[in-house]
């Protein structure tokens, strides 16, 4: 039986020469690949009480729609700046080169609202933790940060576990 890993493709050089580009796209178009993804990565959170799921852009978005849809929950986007069209707060994070931005509205989350956070793959943690910011700086609380890949010789997992995230990946 294929697990999810089998679903998923090394591309070599890209975006750049000298990068392998994990392709989830393989994952996402193949029905059972993508309905044993969404079902491992709410394993862990069967039960658990959560009010809100939160997504990065882009990958974020289809797996969080997913799991939202799946527990009956509304979906937040944290996108990159500047296609929000409400009012946002922003987050600026480290690039491998440089620095970007992510935002979200200021009003989709209240104050001790549960989070479950969903993006494809975790590097080096710096995009997860902006978005992680973004969320308590609107006093809710992350209980979980689900991911499809960890890449763990890149640190995300430490990063994120030094900011007390508990964080599921189903594969490195
Ligand atoms: P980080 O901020 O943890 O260094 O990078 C993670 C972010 O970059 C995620 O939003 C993820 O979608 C994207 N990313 C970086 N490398 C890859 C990759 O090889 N494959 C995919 N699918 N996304 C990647």
């Amino acid at each position: 039986m294929k697990t999810v890993q089998d679903y998923i493709r090394t591309i070599p050089d890209f975006p750049h020469e000298g990068i392998m580009f994990r392709d989830v796209t393989t994952l996402f178009s193949d029905p059972r690949g993508f309905r044993i993804a969404i079902d491992q990565l709410l394993h862990p959170y069967a039960g658990q009480p959560i009010d809100k799921v939160v997504g990065l852009e882009a990958r974020g978005f289809i797996l969080g729609g997913a799991i939202a849809h799946q527990l009956s929950l509304g979906f937040v986007p944290i996108r990159k700046k500047g296609k929000l069209p409400g009012k946002t707060i922003e987050q600026a994070y480290k690039l491998e080169y440089g620095e970007a931005v992510m935002e979200v509205h200021d009003d989709v989350l209240q104050p001790g609202e549960k989070v479950l956070l969903v993006d494809d793959l975790l590097a080096t943690g710096g995009t997860a933790e902006a978005g992680i910011k973004l969320i308590e700086r609107m006093g809710a609380e992350v209980i979980g940060c689900a991911f499809i890949i960890d890449l763990p010789d890149l640190g995300g997992r430490k990063k994120l576990a030094a900011l007390g995230m508990d964080v599921h990946a189903l594969c490195a």
